[in-house]
């Protein structure tokens, strides 16, 4: 979307007026040319939609490198219209070339090892490099941010081209303000977004994210090996077509996620594993091997840790492009319960001489991939069993509470992790990444949207010497969290990063004239939707203590909503989505108000409701992801409605029981006395509960549209069948 920045072309007027050259044909004028650029420095690349420089790569470039100078000048051409030729040396003496790679740079007084890259400006000649492939893809970027554009998201369909911020801009001046060379490195070494539970990913949207990561500075792209064993999303799916993406921009790629149960599982071999070698099964307290996929095998079985451990190794062999693995137990697995378990102690300590093992054996198995495990629910202390300095370890706060920072002991959960992860540091000397939950699962999409305070918890995190950070990245509501996204792959080369100005640019590019109201809005949002919304350990506020921010923002939306029919685009569609953001902050806090003031059950539903047909209606907008179009259900138990009694004689009528077991087996067994209808959704069930579906679809015409939807809605995607319901009982 080519957009005019007015104070950007006063500026370059003025400066262009002010040169020697202004005028004359041929030769352009480079501005204010110093050797070494002591100082700012100030290079005309294009005039009037013309160019004298030429782009320069040596003849032994990387595929990499290579790549970086197509995005290079095809960048500059749709900034300029100008066409940058690229050669392999200088053409012509006399004209000014921007160098990649180039084996000697000015003012540089090392090499530039990993991903350090520089800008180095000397006289009228640019220089970019980078100690490897994806560095000197920054090092672009960077250059091309200098210059005006701005890759706030990736380019996701629903943003119809404006996802990035490309200016109109015939006569180009590149401008820097540093002195000197300019080097930049990254202050984590592995930044990561999370494919997770896949929930919206598609091939074409993956390549996009892909196209996006180097333009923030992200390097690591994490993606399920299957995700729950359900088949419906998995690297293999994706891996011919993502690979050579990857590949070409020197991308990490990260397989993994809780799999132990993808190697060993009672339906391999069509059960015989099961029937033949039931000791490797991890037993309950009963005695009886459990056949369930959330049940850990039995790791001192050393022949069941043979049999992983062989499946592990077979799987990267076959599969070269993965250069981290994930070694994570189940998703709140239960462990077993075995004699020879038990006395090797805790989950925690099992996690680890089981990963540790792993470790030692792909060392000379696959000695290039890195092996990743997990402090979480079950593993996550310390265990005394140390682990081999050579792991990577990722800790995962899953219950932060974001009423309050990480480090801070008023939030339930927080002081505990803060403890536990400097009890790891104390003891682990690997290094040690956090899975963050920014863009949480749990929020449903709701706007909580916290920037200043993911910038300091991350800088704490760097007190305990941090060396890794990943967010879950869903296409499905980036919008909602694109400013998480985004900045979080800024602050991870900048802790110190000026969130003010770049928080000022954001809306300016992003809101146009609207950029006052939305700055204050996302203030709104940071400041008050995480303490008074329905977030998960977000304590509850007493109804009055609700009605202040939900005045406040409802005054701004109002406003908001005023001024955006006059808008351009895409400032329009910016704000439109802005205004569903506030929608759904607002329906929440006025839920949230209702409950405190304690309105009846049945008010509180109707709300819910609105609720729920809000976000189904809005669903493709790029700012709510519904699950699978069964978001009712999950709002339900998020606002305190799921309980069958609760509801005054109404009946829970739909059910979604997730695969991996959040809910208790007591509760699953109990609801499930009441289903009369079932749909498989891979390995979770879809009960119909005080309903006779099948019977009422033969007399009842509404009934069998209802049923035929739910069914469709249910099979909308080819999803193996799962597990039965008797089976579900055992
Ligand atoms: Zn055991």
């Amino acid at each position: 979307m080519k957009q005019e920045h007015p104070a950007a072309v006063a500026l370059f007027v003025m400066l262009f007026l002010g040169s020697p050259g202004a005028g004359s044909a041929g030769i352009l004028p480079a501005l204010a040319p110093q050797a070494g650029c002591l100082r700012s420095c100030q290079l005309l690349l294009a005039h009037d939609g013309h160019t004298k420089y030429s782009i320069v790569l040596p003849n032994s470039a990387s595929p990499t490198e290579q790549f970086a100078v197509e995005e290079l000048a095809n960048y500059l051409r749709k900034l300029t219209g100008a066409v940058f030729p690229i050669s392999p040396q200088r053409a012509e003496t006399g004209k000014p070339c921007i160098y990649i790679s180039s084996t000697e740079v000015p003012g540089l007084s090392e090499p530039l090892t990993g991903e350090a890259y520089a800008v180095v400006v000397d006289g009228e000649d640019v220089y970019l490099n980078g100690g490897r492939g994806r560095a000197v893809l920054y090092a672009v970027y960077d250059c091309l941010e200098r210059l005006g554009l701005t890759w706030f998201a990736p380019d996701f369909d629903f943003y119809s081209g404006a996802a990035e911020s490309i200016p109109n801009r015939p006569s180009l001046l590149l401008e820097v303000k540093e002195s000197g060379p300019i080097v930049r490195r990254p202050r984590l070494d592995l930044r990561k977004l999370d494919v997770g539970e896949a929930i919206s990913h598609t091939e074409r949207n993956l390549r996009q994210l892909l196209a996006w990561m180097p333009k923030a500075g992200f390097n690591t792209l994490m993606v399920p090996m299957d995700y729950q064993g359900r088949g419906r999303a998995g690297w293999d799916k994706w891996r011919e077509q993502l690979t050579p993406e990857l590949q070409k921009r020197d991308l990490i790629l990260e397989v993994g996620g809780h799999g132990y149960q993808n190697f060993l599982n009672a339906r391999m071999e069509g059960g015989r594993l099961f029937k033949e070698h039931n000791e490797w099964f991890g037993q309950g307290a009963d005695g009886l091997c459990n056949p369930a996929a959330g049940q850990v095998f039995c790791t001192s079985n050393e022949e069941a840790v043979r049999f992983v451990s062989n499946g592990v190794i077979e799987y990267l062999r076959a599969r070269k492009e993965i250069q981290v693995f994930d070694f994570w137990p189940p998703d709140v697995g239960k462990w077993c319960e075995c004699r020879r378990c038990l006395e090797q102690g805790s989950p925690a300590e099992r996690h680890a001489r089981l990963t540790n093992h792993l470790h030692s054996r792909m060392a000379a198995a696959c000695p290039n991939v890195r092996l990743e495990c997990l402090a979480y629910s079950e593993t996550l202390n310390p265990p005394s069993t140390p682990l081999n300095p050579g792991i990577l370890l990722d800790f995962c706060p899953i219950n932060q509470n974001f009423e309050y920072a990480i480090f801070d002991e008023r939030g339930a959960n927080n002081r505990e992790y803060a403890v536990t992860l400097a009890e790891w540091r104390r003891r682990f000397g690997g290094d040690i990444g956090i899975y963050t939950y920014y863009r949480k699962y749990a929020w449903k999409s709701l706007p909580v949207v916290i920037p200043g305070y993911i910038k300091r918890d991350l800088q704490w995190y760097l007190t305990k010497r941090v060396k890794a950070i990943s967010i879950f990245a869903e296409p499905g509501d980036w919008f909602t969290f694109e400013l998480h996204h985004y900045i979080l792959g800024r602050l991870s080369w900048d802790p110190e990063l000026d969130l003010d100005a770049l928080l000022k640019k954001y809306c300016q590019i992003r809101f146009g004239a609207a950029a006052g109201v939305a700055w204050s809005i996302l203030a709104v949002l940071e400041q008050e939707v995480p303490r008074f919304g329905s977030l998960p350990f977000t304590t509850q506020k007493t109804a009055e203590e609700i009605a202040k921010p939900y005045g406040k923002l409802a005054d701004l939306e109002r406003k908001l909503a005023e001024m955006t029919p006059r808008l351009q685009e895409p400032y329009r569609s910016h704000c439109n989505r802005l205004l569903l953001m506030c929608g759904y902050a607002l329906r929440d806090l006025k839920i949230q108000e209702s409950r405190a003031a304690g309105l009846s059950l049945q008010q509180i539903r109707a709300l819910v409701l609105e609720l729920s047909d809000f976000l189904n209606a809005h669903a493709q907008a790029g700012t709510f992801m519904v699950y699978f179009g069964l978001e009712e259900p999950r709002l339900f138990r998020k606002y305190g409605l799921a309980e069958e009694s609760q509801l005054g004689g109404s009946r829970v009528l739909i059910s979604f029981i997730p695969a991996h077991g959040y809910l208790s087996k007591e509760k699953v067994a109990e609801l499930g006395r009441a289903a009369l209808f079932e749909i498989s959704i891979g390995r979770g069930r879809l009960w119909v509960c005080g309903l006779d579906l099948e019977r009422s679809v033969e007399v009842d015409p509404a009934a069998r549209r209802f049923a035929l939807h739910l069914v469709r809605a249910a099979h909308r995607e080819s999803i193996p069948g799962g597990s039965s319901h008797s089976e579900s009982e055992r």
